[in-house]
C-alpha cells in the first residue's frame, strides 16, 4: 500500500473515472493530484464488470475508495437479480457508495423505463444498505424529482453529481439533503445555471469533483481531464463562496467524509 505524500493543503476528487484513463496513466494521475494537494478520490464504477479492477485500484490506495453500481448508459447490461452480487462487494470497506447510478434522457443509451427501474433497485439497495447513491441526472429532472419524492427514499442519502440542473431542481435536492457535486463546469464562461445554485447552497452540501476525463476546466478545456485539475474547480468554487481556498478545501472534505461514512480519511 502507498501511503499519502503530504503536499499543500488540498480538496478530494469526488468524482473521477480512473479507470476511463489510459491504463500506464492512472498512477501517475494519481501521484500527480497528490503533488497538487488532493487528499483523496472516488472512483464511480459504470458496469458491474469492472467491480473487482475497481476493488483492486482501492485497495493498493489508502486515500481511494469507490462506488460500485450501474451508470444509466449501462442500464440494459443490468441483470435478473443482480442485487445479490451488488450486496456482496458492497462489503467491501472500500465501496462506501452505490453507484453511478441515475438517468439520463439526453443521450437515451437504454431505454428509459429500463433506466429507471435499475436506478429504483440500486437506491432500494441502498436504502437497505444505508450507504449513499451517487446519481448522475442529464435532461430528466422531471421524472428525478417524481422517482426521489417516493416516501420510500425519503431517507435516501445522495450526491447529485456534476450539477447541472438549474436553481428550482437545486432547491428541491437541497430540501431532501442531497448534496450537489461541482465540476469544471464551474469555470466555464456560459455556465450562469451550474452557478447560480452556489448561493442557495448550504455549505455543507457542495462537493467538488473532475469527473475525469470528461468536462477539463479552463484554462484545460477540451483536453483530457486529470483528478488534479479538481484544484482549479475548487479555487472557483471558493472565489464563488467569498473563501479562501484552504476554507472551500477543508469544508468540502469534511462534506465528504460526512456522505460517505464509510471512507476513512488516509495517513
Ligand atoms: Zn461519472
Amino acid at each position: 500500500m502507498t501511503s499519502t505524500s503530504l503536499g499543500p493543503i488540498g480538496p478530494i476528487d469526488s468524482h473521477c473515472h480512473i479507470q476511463s484513463l489510459p491504463e500506464d496513466l492512472q498512477e501517475a494521475a494519481l501521484d500527480g493530484a497528490r503533488e497538487r494537494g488532493v487528499r483523496g478520490f472516488l472512483v464511480p464504477a459504470i458496469r458491474l464488470d469492472q467491480s473487482e479492477e475497481l476493488l483492486e485500484l482501492c485497495h493498493r490506495h489508502d486515500d481511494v475508495w469507490c462506488s460500485l453500481g450501474v451508470h444509466p448508459h449501462d442500464a440494459s447490461s443490468w441483470r435478473e437479480g443482480e442485487e445479490k452480487r451488488l450486496t456482496e462487494l458492497l462489503a467491501d470497506p472500500k465501496a462506501v457508495a452505490v453507484g453511478e447510478c441515475g438517468l439520463d434522457f439526453h443521450y437515451d443509451n437504454s431505454p428509459r423505463d429500463v433506466q429507471e427501474r435499475v436506478m429504483r433497485t440500486q437506491w432500494e439497495l441502498a436504502t437497505e444498505l444505508g450507504l449513499p447513491v451517487v446519481v448522475h441526472n442529464r435532461d430528466s429532472n422531471g421524472r428525478m424529482l417524481e422517482v426521489i419524492r417516493d416516501p420510500r427514499f425519503a431517507d435516501l442519502q445522495a450526491d447529485f453529481h456534476s450539477f447541472a440542473g438549474g436553481k428550482e431542481m437545486a432547491e428541491e435536492l437541497i430540501a431532501h439533503g442531497c448534496y450537489l457535486g461541482f465540476t469544471g463546469m464551474i469555470t466555464f464562461n456560459r455556465a450562469d445555471n451550474v452557478r447560480e445554485v452556489i448561493p442557495i447552497l448550504p455549505l455543507d452540501r457542495d462537493l467538488v469533483e473532475t469527473d475525469t476525463p470528461y468536462l477539463a476546466p479552463v484554462p484545460h478545456r477540451g483536453k483530457r481531464n486529470l483528478p488534479e485539475y479538481v484544484v482549479e474547480i475548487t479555487e472557483r468554487l471558493a472565489t464563488e463562496r467569498g473563501e479562501a481556498y484552504e476554507e472551500t478545501c477543508r469544508r468540502t472534505t469534511e462534506n465528504f467524509f460526512r456522505l460517505f461514512e464509510k471512507a476513512r480519511p488516509a495517513g
